[in-house]
């Protein structure tokens, strides 16, 4: 930005201070940023001291400001007491997190901060009309500096001192600030209502988009309807809330699923467990025994779900895991091998590949739902007299084009248009009993059980429409879902 000549700063620091200005508001309107100058920022009252007495005529008064006035562009949330405050407020947050040695802060304002800064800048542009005053939502070249990063030079060197960890940008564990003014409310309708009615009742100011609005108004139209300067306030600032949160760990791994009847997740229909055990429950269950976490801090997502009939075998099921808040993010190696063991004698279900992994890894689970492949192997009976001719043909067939309707069994839950799905390959392959076995490859959200029974000639072509006779499963089993993971 364009800095201010010597006589301008004089001007605005002497103006300021007649308007009850904090002396951090005063360093801030002179266009002074925490990059350049922190120490301005740290000791303002020595800044503007040593900034007023440069000048050899200068015969204003000092830079001391009447103190029963609460400042009217901040409401006093950068000064000492309100810093007190919040360390009295952090001292009631009762969360251990010593497994943790940084900390970083963030600390939402009252969205009405913005709009009495707004105000003072109008003012000082009215009162100094010549006075080249950098652009106020420029993005990248901004006249004033923003109020969190005021407020981090000012208060994270006592904030570090007693939370008793560093602070760093990029640290996992965040302490939270919510600080709140008893009528921002009515001062955000007061800009809200600059807006048309049409508009106002579709607009919902945040402490994101207020810059947005402020932006655009007409400068005539916000003295209309917000007082320039901003009025000294009866109170100040308050603290609604403290809370020190760390980011979520997530476990990556595969999954499976030995016996029949095992849910993936737990499901309870008219407060009956359908299953008497469940794939999520039974590793939520070994995480908690191993890592001490929460049930509740824990969900579970995986890339698909198998019916509660179907085994998952093979190469296994991807899968993740969320572990929100955890009080410690150092997981052992030895601790996730203890984790597959502990799953592994349950007999019903196991884990492999258990690891750490990070957000963005999940997206991997997330998309291409539609488009991976998963193999199934599925046990048939058929009323084929021939059961090796069956086979043939079924063997005979390259990839396939099927049609499905939403199937009977979940009509109740959801209804669909008729989806098309790719069968890319078939092997069948006889077996005792007069049974035969066959490994279907099929595009992923195929209805698998529909494609053998043909569920009324809602699935169409169908093994019984292949075959030329009734064919029906007997039991099946997924063996691949073709993602790489984790
Ligand atoms: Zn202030």
């Amino acid at each position: 930005m364009t800095t201010l000549e010597q006589g301008f700063k004089e001007k605005i620091c002497n103006l300021l201070t007649e308007l009850s200005c904090c002396h951090r508001c005063i360093v801030r309107f002179l266009g002074i940023h925490v990059l350049d100058n922190e120490k301005a920022y740290q000791n303002p009252k020595e800044y503007l001291k040593e900034l007023l007495h440069n000048t050899e005529n200068y015969t204003g008064p000092e830079p001391k400001r009447i103190k029963a006035n609460v400042c009217p562009v901040c409401l006093n949330c950068y000064n000492s007491e309100t810093l007190e405050k919040i360390l009295e407020s952090y001292k009631l947050v009762s969360k251990e997190y010593n497994a943790y040695n940084t900390f970083f802060f963030n600390v939402s304002f009252p969205k009405c901060l913005s709009i009495r800064a707004h105000s003072m800048y109008l003012y000082l542009v009215e009162k100094f009309p010549n006075t080249p005053f950098g652009n106020l939502y420029n993005s990248t070249d901004t006249m004033l500096e923003q109020p969190h990063r005021i407020f981090r030079s000012v208060a994270s060197s006592i904030l570090s001192k007693t939370l008793n960890k560093t602070f760093h940008p990029k640290s996992n564990l965040s302490l939270l600030i919510t600080l709140a003014y008893k009528d921002d409310n009515t001062e955000v309708e007061a800009i809200t209502n600059i807006l048309g009615k049409k508009k106002r009742n579709k607009f919902e100011v945040s402490r994101n988009n207020i810059f947005e609005l402020l932006k655009d108004i007409d400068e005539e139209k916000f003295k209309k309807y917000f007082p320039v300067p901003p009025i000294i306030p009866q109170e100040e600032i308050s603290i609604e809330k403290i809370d020190l949160c760390a980011d979520p760990i997530y476990l990556g791994g595969r999954y499976f699923k030995f016996k029949r009847n095992v849910g993936q997740t737990p499901w309870v229909i008219d407060g009956v467990s359908v299953s008497e055990h469940n794939v999520q429950d039974i590793i939520f269950d070994a995480i908690c025994d191993t890592l001490g976490f929460d049930r509740k801090q824990m969900t579970f997502s995986a890339s698909g779900r198998e019916d509660l009939d179907v085994r998952m075998l093979g190469t296994g099921r991807p899968f993740y895991i969320k572990i929100e808040n955890p009080a410690n993010r150092n997981i052992l190696k030895s601790q996730l091998l203890a984790i597959e063991e502990s799953i592994l004698k349950t007999e019903l279900a196991a884990v492999v590949k258990l690891k750490i992994v990070y957000a963005s890894d999940l997206n991997k689970i997330k998309t291409g739902e539609e488009s991976k492949k998963k193999t199934y192997k599925a046990l048939c009976k058929t009323d084929a007299p021939d059961i090796k001719q069956a086979i043939e043909k079924i063997n005979a067939l390259e990839a396939l084009e099927i049609t499905q309707a939403t199937p009977m069994r979940v009509l109740h839950r959801r209804s669909l248009l008729p989806r098309t799905k790719t069968i890319h390959k078939m092997e069948a392959k006889e077996t005792e009993g007069n049974l035969f076995e066959v490994e279907i490859v099929t595009q992923a959200g195929t209805y698998v059980k529909e494609f053998v029974h043909g569920d009324l000639e809602r699935t169409c072509p169908n093994l019984c429409s292949i075959v030329g006779y009734s064919t029906d499963i007997v039991a099946l089993d997924c063996i691949d879902i073709n993602l790489e993971w984790p």
